[in-house]
């Protein structure tokens, strides 16, 4: 680190950069230049659900801007303590999927292994921000459980690391995972659904690649990119090295208001996404989260909106517009018509 300053050098590790993410609202706030103002509000958030972002995101923020659309995504701000009917803790009841500690198991053929409790960042708007992390904190014994719970049901094709963030867990952890799965007969491909390249792309490692293609199955990379200042020239060159390994990259966004709710937000995403090698998979309606109603775009908006991309793209570069139903045995896509 050059002294007296928090940006990163090249011999940062991940870990470094993660131990060292920005935690204290004054700090952010004074590393962007940004008013006073904020800082009661974003304190008094912070308490119901921390600050967390680490340096390579903040360096892709633009200075003095509190609308910064990447700022706005991690910020507490004051909406968030207003009781908003209808935002709940648990807006897609996993609580009821979660069939033993560390898996969610929702939809035929595949489930979620929550391999690690911690982020990288704190989302505002995350579905999973009043997640009960604590219980799915597993010990040895309780991974073989976990494993077990895929061994014996053979219908699993595909299993899902998810969190948290996946990729918080150590290399040497998630080669271990890796290679149990691949001795189960019946899990056919592996999917990593992650935040962590897109605000730390040092965490793309030699290790990790052996630890996540050293087996047999094949991965899918799912990112979670919501706006194209996001994809900076490191996490290019991340998304290079993964994709060099074999690895499917996809996206997977979510329609957030003051982020990415203009057309011009939205079609400079998937184009800058597909210049990058990665495609947009999702366009995700906005969980009922309690805390994060200021970000929601209604439906009529939402459709409209991915309505004018399907006559301004090619069709591979529209996400699918879908939103989650807590029971339901799949996501459910919204009925999109183009609109000039
Ligand atoms: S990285 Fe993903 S799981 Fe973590 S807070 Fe953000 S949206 Fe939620």
């Amino acid at each position: 680190m050059i002294h007296g300053s928090s940006a990163p050098v090249e011999s940062d590790t991940w870990q470094t950069l993660l131990a060292r993410s920005v935690t204290d609202p004054a700090a952010l706030l004074d590393r962007l230049q940004l008013h006073d103002s904020l800082l009661d509000p974003a304190r008094g958030a912070a308490q119901d659900f921390p600050l967390r972002v680490p340096e390579p995101y903040i360096a892709r923020m633009r200075r003095g801007d509190p609308d910064d659309p990447l700022l706005r995504q991690v910020l507490p701000i004051g909406e968030e303590l207003l009781d908003q009917p209808g935002y709940v803790t648990d807006p897609l009841g996993e609580q009821h999927a979660n069939a033993r500690p560390g898996i969610i198991h929702k939809y035929h053929g595949r489930l979620l292994l929550v391999v690690s409790a911690g982020c990288a960042v704190n989302c505002r708007y995350c579905f999973r921000r009043h997640f009960p992390y604590d219980d799915n904190n597993l010990s040895t014994a309780e991974w073989q459980e976990a494993l077990d719970y895929i061994r014996a049901d053979a219908s699993i094709r595909e299993v899902i690391y998810s969190g948290g963030d996946p990729l918080a867990a150590n290399d040497k952890r998630l080669a271990w995972l890796t290679r149990e799965i691949a001795n189960i007969p019946h899990v056919m491909r592996l999917r990593v659904h992650t935040r962590l390249p897109v605000v730390i792309p040092q965490r793309v490692t030699a290790g990790l690649i052996d630890a996540l293609c050293g087996t047999r199955l094949p991965v899918t990379m799912v990112l979670h990119c919501n706006h194209a200042n996001e994809l900076d020239p490191s996490l290019e060159q991340a998304v290079h090295t993964l994709r060099s390994a074999g690895i499917m990259m996809l996206n997977q966004a979510v329609l957030l208001r003051g982020v990415n709710d203009q057309l011009e937000d939205q079609i400079a995403l998937s184009e800058r996404l597909a210049d990058s090698g990665i495609m947009p998979y999702y366009l995700h309606i906005l969980d009922h989260v309690k805390g994060a109603r200021h970000f929601l775009v209604g439906d009529d908006q939402a459709i409209r909106l991915v309505g004018q991309m399907l006559t301004r793209l090619p069709g591979f570069l529209v996400p699918r517009l879908v939103r989650e139903i807590a029971g339901e045995r799949s996501k459910v896509p919204l009925v999109v018509q183009p609109v000039e």
